[in-house]
């Protein structure tokens, strides 16, 4: 009897784990089930549109279809018409890839005022993710915000701040496209709690914001360490401190557009009229590695603040759940070990150890599971895939196959625009069309 394994979710962690299962049981038969009807997760709808290298890991998953029983089953939310209890019936093993698709909040005054808006949702609008396709934020002021100082906030500026030629090999949605790059957006402030020694950029991606065709990125010399600070850092922070002190010798006026970074500011308040006019910043010092308020506030006038301050887990209903993680509870992926006639439930990838960490890092991950699931044999008999397919047609579904995001993934190329990989698709209706 061969493994029966689902894996919910087809982002990096899915990918990762199926193609360990695989390589670890050749004879397994594993479904990767994914309530869009597109795989790829944070591939497609999360790595910023303009990063098409970091995109083409997707070949590398594609490849597990051909080197395994692998099946995709598109267009299905477990938790629907099929619960996590339901699959638990039908396989050895069910694996929450789910990742973290939802924002933390700011927890600060004002927070629910239009025009403040979670990197989740903003990032998901301008890739195209079906759920953000009405989300069309007002992008016509001079000056946006943007909170965190992590690779997420780079990207946001980012993509603001880049010239439609500079877009022009990017698969920035379209609607998305129109809206930038017609708006009067001249700076985004990226504001961090704490100072440039405690921010989580990486080089490459900071290192990108010093050659902007029209965009000086700027930092305030005064925030800057003193020099040698860093030297017992790790070289990522050294590099990292290197391009922000940069940063503070240009001088800022030679290009139109700026990107300023405001360090020791921690957001305390948003006020406006209906929608986001201010931002109020208290100026913190750090103290054991901790923002210290000062009392000293600032008002910073602005049209939309993008907060990039980390994501969290939705919770699927009878999967135990940690609140304050925004995670699901689990022992190094394990949720509960399989018992009875039910397989086990595990957790990889952000669903399993919060939002920290690049596509790579899911590979171990993905890797460790697998060999979690061959140490907890089930004992039941199941059904596997075809006990899915009978769920889904008693109930009436519709699951898109490899084959048939295969045809969309071939009408988005065929649509994409001189020099763009592919037009995606922003409704999910037109996905199902597509598909078939
Ligand atoms: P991140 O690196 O954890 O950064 C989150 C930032 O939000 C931190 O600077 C944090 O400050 C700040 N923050 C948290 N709560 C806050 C609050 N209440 N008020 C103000 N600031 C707050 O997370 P991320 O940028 O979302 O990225 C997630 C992961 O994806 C990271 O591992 C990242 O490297 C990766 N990623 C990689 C790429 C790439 O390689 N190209 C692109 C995008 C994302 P504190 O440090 O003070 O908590």
């Amino acid at each position: 009897m061969p493994l029966k394994v689902a894996i919910i979710g087809s982002g990096p962690a899915g990918y990762y784990t199926a193609e360990a299962v695989i390589k670890s049981r050749p004879d397994a038969q594993v479904d990767i089930i994914d309530r869009l009807p597109t795989p790829y997760g944070l591939i497609r709808a999360g790595v910023a549109p303009d990063h098409q290298s970091i995109k083409a890991v997707t070949r590398r998953f594609e490849a597990t279809h051909n080197d395994g029983d692998v099946a995709f089953f598109g267009n299905i939310n477990i938790g629907d018409a099929v619960s996590v209890a339901d699959l638990r019936k039908l396989y050895d093993a069910v694996v929450l890839a789910t990742g973290a698709p939802g924002d933390r909040a700011l927890g600060i005054e004002g927070e629910t005022l239009k025009g403040v808006i979670g990197a989740a949702a903003f990032v998901g609008w301008y890739n195209g993710h079906p759920d953000f396709a009405d989300l069309a934020p007002s992008l016509n002021f001079e000056h946006a915000v943007v909170i965190g100082n992590g690779n997420v906030a780079i990207d946001v500026a980012r993509v603001l701040m880049k010239t439609p030629d500079e877009m022009a090999t990017s698969d920035l949605a379209r609607p998305a496209a129109e809206l930038i790059h017609k708006s009067p957006l001249r700076q985004v402030t990226i504001i961090g709690r704490r100072g440039p020694l405690d921010a989580s950029f990486t080089t490459k991606e900071l290192g990108e914001l010093g050659e902007l065709h029209d965009t000086k990125a700027v930092t305030d010399a005064s925030d800057m360490p003193p020099a040698g600070a860093e030297d017992n850092a790790d070289p990522g922070l050294r590099k990292v401190i290197v391009h922000l002190r940069k940063f503070a010798e240009i001088a800022a006026h030679d290009k139109p557009k700026r990107i300023n970074f405001r360090f020791y500011s921690k957001p305390v308040a948003v006020t406006g009229d209906g929608r986001v006019e201010h931002i109020q910043l208290e100026r913190t010092r750090v103290e054991n590695g901790k923002a210290i308020g000062t009392g000293e506030i600032t008002d910073l006038p602005c049209g939309l603040i993008v907060s990039c301050i980390g994501y969290r887990t939705s919770p699927i209903a009878g999967v135990p759940f940690d609140n304050d993680q925004g995670r699901f509870m689990n022992v190094d992926g394990l949720i509960e070990v399989p018992s009875g006639a039910l397989g086990g439930i595990y957790c990889v990838g952000w669903a399993r150890r919060g939002p920290t960490g690049t596509i790579g890092t899911n590979r171990p991950d993905g890797y460790a599971i697998a060999d979690l699931i061959m140490a907890h044999p089930s004992s039941g008999v199941h059904e596997g895939r075809a006990g899915l397919g009978k769920v889904i047609t008693d109930n009436d579904l519709y699951a898109v196959s490899f084959a048939g995001w295969k045809n969309i993934e071939a009408a988005e190329i065929a649509n994409a625009r001189a020099g763009s990989p592919r037009e995606k698709f922003v409704r999910v209706e037109n996905m199902l069309q597509a598909s078939q």
